[in-house]
C-alpha cells in the first residue's frame, strides 16, 4: 500500500547545498520509497536563533510503503549518517529531515506530530512545496500555494538548481 508523504530538508553546516542534495538522493534510494519529486533548493535566513549561517532547504513529495513511524525512523537514520548532533532546538545542524504530511493523517504523538505543527507558518517549507505541488492541502490551513502566497518570500531565495525534478522514476 503506497501513501503520499511530504518531507522537508534543511541544513546550515558543512556545505549545506551538498548536504541537502545528498540527503535527497539518500531518501530516493530508500527501498520503500517508490517515487520522489523534489523542489529546487532555497536559501533562507535562520529562525529562532539568529546567530548562525543561512539554511539551505528543499521539499520532496514521495510515494512510500513505509508506515509513518517507519518513515520517521528511516529519516532519523539518514540524519545520523550525515553527522547530525542534537544540541538545542533551532540549533545549527548538518541535516534536519521533517515529515510535513503523511497521507493527510493527523497525529499528536510527541515523536510524530502530523501535519508538522509549524510547517504552515514556514515559508521555507511552503514555497518549495508550492513549487512542486501547489494544490497540496495542509490540514485546515489551506493549500501549499495559498500558504506560500500568504507567507511571502521575505528572507528566502530560490537557487538555480540543476538537480530539481525526479530522482526516481514515477
Ligand atoms: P526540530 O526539527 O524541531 O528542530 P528535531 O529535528 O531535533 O527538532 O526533532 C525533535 C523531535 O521531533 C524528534 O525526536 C521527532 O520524534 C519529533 N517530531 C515530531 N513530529 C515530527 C515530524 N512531523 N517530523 C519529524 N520529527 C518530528
Ligand atoms: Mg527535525
Amino acid at each position: 500500500m503506497m501513501n503520499t508523504a511530504v518531507i522537508a530538508f534543511g541544513s546550515n553546516l558543512e556545505n549545506p547545498i551538498a548536504q541537502v542534495q545528498n540527503a535527497l538522493a539518500a531518501v530516493a534510494a530508500l527501498p520503500q520509497i517508490g517515487s520522489l519529486k523534489t523542489s529546487s533548493l532555497y536559501r533562507s535566513a535562520p529562525v529562532g536563533y539568529a546567530e548562525q549561517p543561512d539554511f539551505i532547504n528543499a521539499v520532496a513529495v514521495v510515494e512510500t510503503s513505509y508506515a509513518a513511524l517507519e518513515l520517521l525512523q528511516q529519516l532519523q537514520q539518514i540524519e545520523q549518517r550525515f553527522g547530525r548532533q542534537r544540541s538545542f532546538r533551532n540549533a545549527p545542524r548538518t541535516l534536519d529531515l521533517d515529515i510535513i504530511d503523511y497521507a493527510q493523517t493527523a497525529s499528536n504523538a510527541p515523536e510524530l506530530q502530523l501535519p508538522h505543527p509549524r510547517a504552515h507558518e514556514r515559508s521555507f517549507v511552503m514555497l518549495p512545496l508550492a513549487e512542486i505541488a501547489p494544490d497540496y492541502p495542509i490540514a485546515h490551513f489551506g493549500t501549499a500555494q495559498q500558504l506560500a502566497a500568504k507567507l511571502g518570500n521575505a528572507g528566502i531565495e530560490k537557487l538555480p538548481n540543476p538537480f530539481s525534478g525526479c530522482l526516481k522514476a514515477q
